[in-house]
C-alpha cells in the first residue's frame, strides 16, 4: 500500500479545483480571482466559477492558492543532476574542461540513468510538468535507451534531445544506432516523449554541421543548439545556419547571449526562440542574460535551468532571475546615459508567459499545454502554503509567483490529468531508489577518478589576487591592530 493510498485520486477519477485564484495563461491572459478547474481524463474540461462536476469527482480546495499551467523547461542537461551542486564554483570553462576533455566520458548508461532519474522527479516536485532533456552525454545507444528508461519512469512530460558532446554531430547523427534509436524509442510514443536534436555548430566555414541538420530535416525534429556562447560560439554559426537554410521557426537557441544585432535579425526573421537560462548565463560566463536584447527584436522567449551541477531545476528561481536581470540591465545603460528608468518595461506577468506559454511555443506544444483552456492536456499546478507567511495577502498574482513563491510552495501538480503531486508528497514515486542510484554513481566517479582528483575538479584553484586599487583602505585603518590610524 503506497503512503498516498486514500489521499488521492484513483486514476481516471475527474478532479476540481475549488475556488482557487486562476492564472489561466489564455491568449487574453484571464485572471480569475476565485474559480475552478474541471479535469476530466487527461484534458482541461472548464474553467469558471461554481462548475457543476461529474459525480465522484475528486475535490481539491485551491483556497488561498495560485492555480496555474504546469511550467516548462526547455533546456536542461539532466543527466548532471547526478552531480548536482558539485561545479558551484565553476565556469565555463571549468565546466567544458571536466566534462568534455577529462570526466564526461566516465559516465556509463546507468550514470545517466541516474541524473535523469533523480532530475524528472525534481521537475515534477518543483511544478515543471515538462522538461527538454538536452542529453548530450549519450556516447552510445546504450546510454540514449538508459536516458529514455529513466524519463518513461517518472510520470512528467518529456523531451529528449539527443546530443552527444564526445563526438561531432556529423558523426553520431549519421550512424545506424542514432536511427535505429528513433525507430525504436520515439516513433508512436505519444505526446509524453518528444523528440529534438542537440548539438551546436562552431562556425568551422567548412559547415561539417550539415549532415545532422539534414538528418533533423529528413526526420522532421527540431534542433536546439548552444548559440550566442561566448568563447564557445558566435554569429559565424548563426550565419551558417541560416546561409544553408536550416535556421527554422522550430528552431531552439539556447543563450543566444553574445550575438550582434545581425544574428538576432536573422533568428527573428526566421522565426525561431531563444531559450534564457539566467541563472546559467549570469554565473558561467555565456554572456549577459539576453532578453533585454531579445525584446527589441521581438524574438520569442523560453525560460531554461540548464543544469543541476550548477542550479537546480525549479522554474521559480528562472522567473526571478529573469525579471532582475532584465531590469538590473535596463537600469545599469540608462545610467550610463545619466537617465532614469521611471517605468519597468518587463512585467512579472511577461515572465509567468515565458515559464510556460513560451516553453510551449517553442516546442511545438502549445495546442497541448502551457494554458488552462478547456481541451488542452491537464498539466497543472497549484501553488498553496497554508503554514507559509509567504502565501497572503496575494495581491499582484503574477508578481506573486515570480517573486515570492518557491518550490516549496508547490502544493499539487498534475501532468496529462495525472496527480503526480499532492499536498506537498509525490505520489507513486520512489525517491529512494533514486537516490541510491545517484550515490552508486558518485562512487564510481569518486572510485575511478580518485579522490583527490574528484576533490580538486570541485574546488578549482582560486588565483592570486591582486593588490586593490584603494588607497584608502591601507593609510585610515590598520588591520594588525585593528584600530584606526590617528
Ligand atoms: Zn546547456
Amino acid at each position: 500500500m503506497s503512503a498516498n493510498e486514500g489521499r488521492t485520486p484513483a486514476a481516471g477519477r475527474p478532479v476540481v479545483f475549488r475556488n482557487g485564484l486562476v492564472l489561466t495563461m489564455d491568449d487574453a491572459r484571464t485572471v480569475l480571482p476565485r474559480a475552478d478547474v474541471l479535469v476530466v481524463d487527461d484534458r482541461i474540461a472548464a474553467v469558471g466559477v461554481g462548475l457543476d462536476v461529474p459525480e465522484g469527482t475528486w475535490e481539491i480546495d485551491a483556497a488561498g492558492g495560485i492555480v496555474m499551467p504546469g511550467m516548462i523547461d526547455t533546456h536542461r542537461h539532466m543527466w548532471q543532476t547526478a552531480m548536482r551542486g558539485y561545479g558551484a564554483d565553476w565556469t565555463l570553462t571549468q565546466y567544458f574542461v571536466w566534462y568534455y576533455l577529462e570526466s564526461g566520458k566516465l559516465f556509463r548508461p546507468e550514470d545517466v540513468h541516474a541524473g535523469n532519474l533523480l532530475a524528472a522527479i525534481e521537475a515534477i516536485d518543483a511544478g515543471v510538468t515538462t522538461t527538454v532533456d538536452w542529453s548530450h552525454g549519450l556516447q552510445t545507444p546504450q546510454h540514449a535507451d538508459a536516458a529514455v528508461d529513466a524519463l518513461e519512469a517518472v510520470p512528467g512530460r518529456f523531451v529528449l534531445a539527443y546530443g552527444n558532446l564526445q563526438q561531432g554531430p556529423w558523426e553520431w547523427a549519421t550512424t545506424p544506432g542514432f536511427r535505429d534509436f528513433v525507430t525504436r524509442r520515439i516513433h508512436g510514443r505519444g505526446d509524453r516523449l518528444g523528440f529534438q536534436m542537440a548539438f551546436d555548430v562552431t562556425g568551422d566555414p567548412a559547415f561539417p554541421e550539415r549532415a545532422a541538420f539534414e538528418v533533423a530535416r529528413d526526420l522532421g525534429v527540431p534542433v536546439t543548439t548552444h548559440a550566442g556562447v561566448w568563447g564557445a560560439t558566435n554569429d559565424d554559426g548563426i550565419r551558417l545556419m541560416h546561409e544553408h537554410g536550416f535556421m527554422t521557426e522550430s528552431t531552439v537557441y539556447v543563450h543566444a547571449a553574445t550575438l550582434n544585432r545581425d544574428s538576432y535579425h536573422r533568428i527573428a526573421a526566421t522565426g525561431g526562440s531563444v531559450s534564457v537560462s539566467t541563472e546559467s548565463e549570469q554565473s558561467a560566463g555565456q554572456g549577459y542574460p539576453p532578453t533585454w536584447q531579445l525584446r527589441q527584436h521581438d524574438i520569442p522567449v523560453s525560460l531554461s535551468m540548464d543544469t543541476s551541477v550548477w542550479w537546480s531545476g525549479d522554474l521559480f528561481s528562472a522567473m526571478r532571475a529573469t525579471l532582475s536581470a532584465d531590469r538590473s540591465r535596463e537600469h545599469l545603460e540608462a545610467h550610463g546615459r545619466q537617465e532614469t528608468v521611471t517605468h519597468c518595461h518587463l512585467r512579472a506577468e511577461q515572465v509567468v508567459e515565458w515559464a510556460t506559454r513560451g516553453g510551449a511555443r517553442a516546442l511545438g506544444l502549445d495546442h497541448l499545454v502551457g494554458a488552462l483552456t478547456p481541451g488542452r492536456r491537464a498539466d497543472v499546478v497549484l501553488i498553496k502554503n497554508d503554514r507559509s507567511p509567504v502565501m497572503f495577502p496575494i495581491l499582484h498574482p503574477y508578481g506573486h509567483v515570480v517573486f515570492q513563491a518557491q518550490r516549496g510552495d508547490v502544493h499539487t501538480v498534475l501532468v496529462d490529468g495525472r496527480v503526480v503531486k499532492h499536498e506537498h508528497r509525490l505520489v507513486d514515486v520512489d525517491l529512494a531508489a533514486a537516490r541510491a542510484a545517484v550515490e552508486r554513481t558518485v562512487e564510481h566517479l569518486t572510485g575511478t577518478m580518485g579522490v583527490d582528483a574528484w576533490e580538486k575538479g570541485m574546488n578549482p584553484d582560486v588565483p592570486e589576487t591582486a593588490v586593490l586599487d584603494n588607497p584608502y583602505t591601507y593609510t585610515e585603518w590598520d588591520a594588525g591592530s585593528a584600530q584606526w590610524k590617528h
